[in-house]
Formats: C-alpha cells, structure tokens, sequence
C-alpha cells in the first residue's frame, strides 16, 4: 500500500468526522476519550456498548500511529493479515455504531474542577467538562532535535519506513537507532534500498537477539557503529542527500551520501496535557496506579502507547483501552 492510499484513507476518516463536529459542543459529558489509536477506539467501543455515549477527540492524526503502516499481520482475527488504515477505520465505525461521538480537535490540556470533581478539557475549539476522562494519546517519533531537521521531514527525513521507503529504490539510506524498531525498519528497507546504513551511537545493538542475527547477517544492511549524525545535508532542491556523521569515541566528522534518513531512536509520549494529574516516568509515560489504567487522579484514565513504555502494540493498546473503558464506567457508577 503506498502513501497515496494511506492519505486517502485519512482523509475520509477527516471528513467522516468533521461533518458531525459541529453538532457537539459545551455539553456536559459523562466520559470524553482522548485520542483514536487502537486504545482510544476500544475505549470508545466498550464506553458506548455501555450506553456512556463517550465523545471522542480525535487529534490531528485521525487512527494514530497506524495510519502511517502498511500490513498489520499480529492483530487477531485477521489471518490474511490488515492494512493499518483499513482496521482503524473499521474500528471507528464499530465504535459509532454504539453510539459513540467523534471531535476533530486537538486537546491542548485537561484540568480538575475542585468543587465538582468534573475535568475540564481544553481543546482548540473550546472547553469541554465531562465526569471521567481516558487518555489515549499515544506517543510521537523521537527525532535528534538538529538544526534543519524539521523542514526536511518528508524531505528525505521520516520516522517510517514502511509510508515511505518505496520511495527510495535503488538508492542508499541509512537508519538511525539500535533497537527492534531499527532493525525491523533496516530490515523493511532493504526491499528497496540498494544500501541500508545501520547507524547507532554505540558498538553493540539493543535490540532482541532474533533481531540482530537477521540485521548482521543481510548482505544489504551495514552497520555504522558508535556514530551519530552531526548535520544533514541537502541539496539544491532541499531534498536530503547525505548526512555528516560524527564518531561517538573519536570525536571524527566524516561524510556519509545517502538518500533518506529513517529514525527509529524510540517515542515521546503525549502526556503533556495531563499536567500534575498524572504522574510521568523519566521518559514522560503516564505512571498508573494500579499497574494499569488508574493514573493517581481519580476518574482520570490512561490507555495505550501513552502510558506502555514496554509493549506498544496494537493489540496490548486496545487492551488497555478496554480495561479504561470497564474502570471509569465503574467510576461513573459511583459518582454524583
Ligand atoms: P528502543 O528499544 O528504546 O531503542 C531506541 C534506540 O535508539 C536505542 O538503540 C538507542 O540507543 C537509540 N537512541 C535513543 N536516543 C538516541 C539519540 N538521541 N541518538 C542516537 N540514538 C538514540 O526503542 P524501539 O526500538 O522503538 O523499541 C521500543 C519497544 O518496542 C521495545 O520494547 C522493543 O522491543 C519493542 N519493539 C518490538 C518489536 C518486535 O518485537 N518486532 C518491534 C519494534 C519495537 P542506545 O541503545 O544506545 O540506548
């Protein structure tokens, strides 16, 4: 599936939904999730089958981080295997189906009503109070934060290698990072590449042992060891074509021609709009209570990649989103 076909397929998810924003606004809410992965969906699936009637937030990327793959072979129930796009956007009309309500609004920030005990949800429309809330957020590609680095993404810059990497045929690219993500992403890449660069800042790879046999030994893939990037180069059209590669031991810079950079250094989750409601891990996960979905403000939920520093699967985040969904109806029971 090519990007044409991924675009297309948010896009309708886009106007889908925008056609019936309109009709909510200011209500005063029993449960709003935040947030359309696959937790966020689920949560919204069991919340509406329990007659919650959830409003949904959206975001701005309509189904999350799997509108941007291809495949998704390890989602049960799909022997022939599910185009990402496809399976969120039939996961959204499961949820509307029971009666779930959809916002194409980005949440800026959620804050507590002393008096009421009800949450206040900011959005970039407007202010929202609903009796329980579940965080679906997500989390967003690391990127190395260099000088440039935001105006070549798309530019021979990404955090995907399977949205983009047919784009580069016959080419060398390079992928930064040393954990599964890299070596499933080098390992996608050399479909198309002519040379995938295997970049990591150290000598030996995070990644699982599987992982690492099938990257050291493709003829395609060559490591680059204790390297990073020092500075992207770009040619006259803007567009990437090499980076300068500094030695983490050495100090050394040198130059490296390529075509693409695919990064795969980790995630940020999206656990900033919670502010002190929530705790964070050092990496910013929402901490939960319980080990599970109860973050430490009472009727205040998290599901999904936003609060799984380990697992961020698909499947593991609608899980999650199940699990929310049955404790803040248990919640809601209880409050008045
Ligand atoms: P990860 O395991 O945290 O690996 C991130 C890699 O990026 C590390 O090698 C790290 O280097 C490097 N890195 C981080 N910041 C960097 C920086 N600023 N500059 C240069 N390099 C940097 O993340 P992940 O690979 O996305 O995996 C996350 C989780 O998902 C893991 O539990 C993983 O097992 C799982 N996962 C599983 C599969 C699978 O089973 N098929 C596939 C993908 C992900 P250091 O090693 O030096 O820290």
């Amino acid at each position: 599936m090519g990007r044409t076909r991924v675009l297309r397929n948010t896009l309708s998810l886009c106007l889908h939904w925008r056609a019936k924003c309109d009709r909510i606004r200011n209500v005063d809410e029993k449960l709003i999730i935040i947030g359309t992965g696959p937790a966020g969906y689920t949560a919204a699936i069991y919340a509406a089958r329990a007659d919650l009637k959830p409003l949904v937030f959206t975001g701005s990327q309509i189904g999350g981080q799997l509108t941007t793959t291809t495949e998704v072979e390890n989602f049960p129930g799909f022997p022939e295997g599910i185009n990402g796009p496809d399976l969120m956007f039939n996961m959204s009309q499961q949820a509307e189906k029971f009666g779930a309500r959809f916002v194409f609004e980005d949440v800026l920030s959620i804050t507590r009503e002393e008096c009421s005990g009800k949450f206040i949800v900011t959005s970039s429309a407007g202010a929202y109070k609903a009796a329980s809330v579940i965080i679906c957020t997500g989390a967003a590609a690391r990127y190395l934060g260099l000088e440039g680095e935001r105006e070549l993404i798309g530019h021979g810059l990404t955090a995907c290698a399977t949205c983009d990497g047919s784009f580069y045929r016959d080419v060398p690219v390079c992928v930064v990072g040393g954990g599964d993500s890299a070596c499933e992403e080098a390992l996608f890449l050399t479909r198309f590449a002519s040379k995938v660069y295997l970049l990591h800042r150290r000598d030996t790879l995070r990644a699982s042992a599987v992982m690492q046999q099938r990257v050291l030994h493709h003829e395609k893939i060559q490591p680059v060891w204790n390297s990073t990037i020092a500075a992207y180069r770009k040619d006259d059209t803007g567009e990437l074509c090499g980076v300068q590669l500094r030695d983490t031991m050495t100090g050394e810079l040198s130059e490296l021609p390529l075509k693409c950079v695919f990064m795969a250094i980790g995630h940020v989750p999206n656990s900033k709009i919670a502010g002190n409601l929530v705790d964070v891990d050092d990496a910013g996960f929402i901490t939960c209570t319980d080990g599970g979905v109860k973050t430490k403000t009472e009727g205040l939920f998290a599901a999904g990649d936003v609060a799984d520093p380990v697992y961020r699967q698909a499947i593991s985040a609608a899980g999650m989103g199940c699990r929310a969904a049955l404790e803040a109806e248990r919640y809601l029971t209880n409050f008045s």
